[in-house]
């Protein structure tokens, strides 16, 4: 075949979103609850997220911090986390609320203009795969991605969104000219976005003001993605 196959052309932008903060709020506390249910079934230990700040953290970074306070061995929670991630996916799966009415201002229609424009979208996300998906198929947004990087595939969000950049290279869906954008809600994605050498795209839609999110110096700042514009990303 020759000619007008677009699906053979590289896109000229991805663009990568966090979940939480960015694309839904108020999810409620299922999330959380599932964490320290696989806990509880996975290793005897009563836990709880109180007192750790979740923002921008991947969820086995959380699940191992709930554990560390708890008084867990570091060696126990090593051992365990294979366990702890395959629990956690199965008890959220089972739990993850209509997220239709959750999502921050603005989120249906830019997916709706990027997906137009060509675009390849993707997420990047401290969510453990499973529950990143659920979360995007309860909300009604899960057509709109093509691929993501989750929690429990690196250590850390500047390297999840690396990874995700080189699959998406890899795949042949961009080549190295194409515009790559991270956007976020947390500082922690500012600085995953900055270490991976991609436009960081702050959205101050989550638990950190705008003020905040400012000190961090992203490439742009916005109060929601009602306001980011086409050109910005393309
Ligand atoms: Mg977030």
């Amino acid at each position: 075949m020759q000619s007008n196959a677009p699906a053979t052309q590289a896109a000229p932008a991805l663009v990568l979103f966090d979940i939480d903060g960015t694309l839904l709020r108020r999810a409620g506390p299922h999330h959380r609850l599932a964490l320290a249910e696989a806990i509880r079934i996975a290793t005897g230990f009563e836990t709880t997220t109180d007192g750790i700040p979740l923002h921008g953290m991947l969820d086995p970074v959380i699940m191992a911090e709930m554990l560390r306070r708890a008084g867990a061995s570091e060696a126990l929670i090593a051992e365990s986390m294979p366990e702890l991630v395959r629990h956690a996916q199965a008890i959220y799966a089972e739990s993850c609320p209509n997220l239709e009415r959750k999502t921050c201002p603005g989120v249906r229609r830019t997916l709706e203009r990027l997906e137009r424009s060509g675009a390849v979208l993707g997420l990047v996300t401290g969510n453990l795969t499973c529950i990143g998906w659920k979360k995007m198929e309860r909300a009604g947004l899960r057509r709109y991605f093509r691929f993501g990087a989750f929690g429990e595939m690196a250590p850390d969000r500047g390297v999840l969104v690396q990874k995700a950049v080189q699959e998406a290279l890899r795949q042949g869906w961009i080549d190295s000219r194409a515009r790559v954008s991270f956007i976020g809600d947390a500082p922690a994605d500012i600085l995953a976005a900055r270490a991976a050498g991609v436009q960081s795209i702050a959205v101050a839609t989550g638990l950190c003001p705008a003020d905040e999110l400012r000190g961090f110096h992203p490439d742009i700042l916005l109060r929601d993605l009602r306001a980011l514009r086409l050109e910005m990303v393309l």
